[in-house]
């Protein structure tokens, strides 16, 4: 089958490898779309991992042969894929850290190598510690909806941390994919969401996610219209969903006392950045973090999608077949106004219905 082998920092190649094959608990899945994402980029980019590894984790696509052990699976069912699962019994699950779960480290889904998720690839194995991970998608849905699946998980996890009381006023910086799934589903739970960006075109597209205020990041008057917004008392909270320091700084001074401050473009060890330890200490406000996805939400995350409270088909603006898969992480590092979601599709059914 066809692949595209992560060979070293910004060295992806498209190469022929082995169908991989499955043990008796395992599912084997014929890929039919996988989501680009940030964090995959960034080990792509950086090349934080030693090579040969198959990428790509958000994953949707056929099932094509069931391990003879495994039960409530049949070849042919449309399904969307989690590659990690955690334990639900250590001690970090007990605390529902799941993303902490030495078994939640593990990634059980792969198409050769290394596992690594594997979606930028032709076929891949499920392994059966993430069979429970593993999504029906209705007749009514397509692939390209079951592949952000996983994305979403992981922002209703998030928005799951924050304190909040409905009215509440929240800022979300950045209006990116994942940032717009913020604001969506912020603006579902009857909060008062702002938005910001640097790009016109997002905060037009924030508006028709719910956001009731939308604001250029760059708006020289930026502070004292949150603080007009919120009639002086503050946000309740912020979302930090781009990768900028200066925007962390700016949540931390606009939370009211004791707000929230989540961060969730922060992927990279070893950043570092000068922070008034007084405004949480002193001022109680929180600064957080969420990463990756929550087993326990999958119901409602795909209750969510496939019925299309949010709607993710307006996220996906590009399509590239697997050929082509470096030019999509290319486009995906470097967005452009007019790129958001952008989507891996080898198979050629991805995208019915
Ligand atoms: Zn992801
Ligand atoms: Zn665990």
């Amino acid at each position: 089958m066809r692949a595209v082998v992560y060979r070293g920092a910004n060295d992806l190649r498209l190469e022929t490898v082995p169908v991989p094959r499955i043990r008796p608990d395992e599912l084997l899945v014929k890929v039919a779309a996988c989501g680009v994402c940030p964090t995959d980029i960034k080990k792509i980019q950086y090349g934080t991992l030693p090579p040969p590894r198959i990428f790509g984790h958000e994953t949707a696509g056929t099932i094509a042969q069931v391990g003879a052990r495994v039960k409530g699976f049949r070849a042919g069912a449309r399904v969307a894929l989690h590659h990690h699962l955690p334990c639900l019994e250590c001690h970090a699950c007990r605390h529902r850290a799941f993303a902490q779960c030495a078994q939640y480290k593990r990634t059980g889904i792969t198409a050769g190598f290394e596992p690594a998720g594997g979606g930028y690839a032709e076929y891949v194995r499920v392994m059966s510690f993430v069979l429970p991970g593993v999504v029906k998608i209705p007749p009514a849905n397509g692939f390209l909806e079951g592949a952000m699946l996983e994305p979403v998980n992981t922002v209703l996890k998030a928005v799951n941390r924050l304190a909040l009381l409905r009215g509440d006023y929240i800022l979300v910086m950045g209006q990116g994919p994942i940032g717009l799934m913020f604001t969506r589903l912020l603006a579902l739970r009857g909060m008062n969401v702002a938005a910001s960006d640097l790009l016109a075109d997002r905060l037009k597209l924030a508006g028709t996610f719910g956001a009731r205020r939308t604001l250029r990041a760059d708006d020289r008057d930026f502070s004292e219209k949150i603080l007009r917004l919120t009639r002086g008392r503050g946000l309740d909270a912020a979302v930090v969903a781009v990768p900028s320091d200066e925007a962390v700084r700016q949540a931390q001074t606009l939370v009211r006392g004791g707000g929230q401050v989540l961060l969730f473009a922060h992927t990279r060890r070893g950043a570092e950045a000068d922070l008034d330890l007084a405004a949480v200490c002193v001022d109680e406000k929180d600064l957080m973090g969420s990463y990756s996805s929550d087993v326990t939400l999958q119901t409602e995350a795909a209750r969510l999608v496939f019925a299309r409270r949010l709607d993710v088909r307006r996220l996906i603006t590009h399509r590239f077949p697997l050929e082509r898969a470096g030019e999509a992480i290319q486009l995906a590092a470097s967005p452009a106004a007019e790129s958001l979601k952008i989507v891996v599709a080898p198979g050629d059914r991805a995208f019915e219905p």
